[in-house]
């Protein structure tokens, strides 16, 4: 299995922004744009350029093909929420080793192997749910905007319409980049983990799986090496895991959902 093709960026979104080898990347764009201007970026604008970022990435990394085994699973899990809560979905398998999820403005959402061998299909709905709410709160918008003003292609963006397609190759990957090293709100992250909760118990599936995966997220934070210590700094803009774990008992239990005997055995 491959590192993310992109290798800043795989870096990138483990580590976070202020990481030195971004730099080199960005530099390699030129001087940092003057940002998009949020009154007249909409919906359809951030649409138009995540689809033109998720494009790239999807050309330079390793997508399960529709017979590959991953596929098959997340069309197994995924297959009946494209069109969710009036969004139109669609989805991937990156076949990479890095711990991630990511949903972009246009509806796109990449689902990790990675992510996929540590989770059950529960955890991996419950994780769903979340990228989902963040699409579906604007979240992803927002964070669109910024990565455009990161990857110094914003000037270009706001100065004509379809100027994603526009772009060369490089901005294009100065886009992917920072579109992977958006973090979103403290606050985003909460409304999409109950967005999640809510998604899971819409669904009738068993909201235990949203407490499973906050559960091993939070596993993968402990114990030390490289690894940990890599993972740890990426769910730096997150809430702590075990809290938004504690979070989900709770709401699970005033729903009489919780059951013990479903918590997942970590080792
Ligand atoms: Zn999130």
């Amino acid at each position: 299995m491959k590192r993310m093709a992109l290798s800043l960026m795989a870096i990138s979104m483990l580590v976070g922004v202020a990481n030195a080898q971004l730099k080199v990347n960005t530099k390699a764009i030129g001087a940092v744009g003057k940002g998009v201007k949020a009154a007249t970026y909409s919906d359809a604008d951030a649409a138009r350029d995540a689809a033109a970022g998720v494009k790239w990435m999807d050309e330079h990394n390793p997508v399960a093909d529709a017979n590959d085994p991953y596929a098959v699973r997340l069309n197994k899990i995924f297959g009946k929420h494209k069109s969710e809560d009036g969004l139109n979905l669609n989805y991937k398998v990156y076949k990479v080793v890095d711990i991630n999820a990511f949903a972009c403005a246009d509806g796109s959402v990449r689902v990790f192997s990675s992510l996929m061998d540590i989770m059950s299909d529960d955890e991996l709905l419950a994780v769903i749910g979340h990228e989902i709410g963040h699409v579906r709160n604007h979240d992803s918008k927002d964070a669109m905007k910024a990565a455009l003003t990161r990857s110094a292609v914003a000037d270009a963006a706001g100065s004509q319409s379809g100027v994603a397609s526009a772009l060369t190759e490089s901005q294009l990957g100065a886009l992917a980049e920072a579109m992977m090293d958006s973090k979103h709100s403290r606050k985003q992250e909460t409304d999409a983990d109950m967005y999640s909760y809510d998604f899971m118990k819409k669904h009738g599936y068993n909201v235990m799986g949203a407490y499973n995966a906050f559960m091993t997220l939070a596993s993968l934070s402990e114990g030390s090496g490289a690894q940990a210590s890599k993972f740890q700094k990426m769910m730096n803009s997150h809430p702590d895991s075990k809290q938004r774990a504690e979070e989900v008992k709770k709401k699970a239990q005033k729903d009489g959902l919780w059951k013990e005997a479903d918590i997942k055995k970590i080792k």
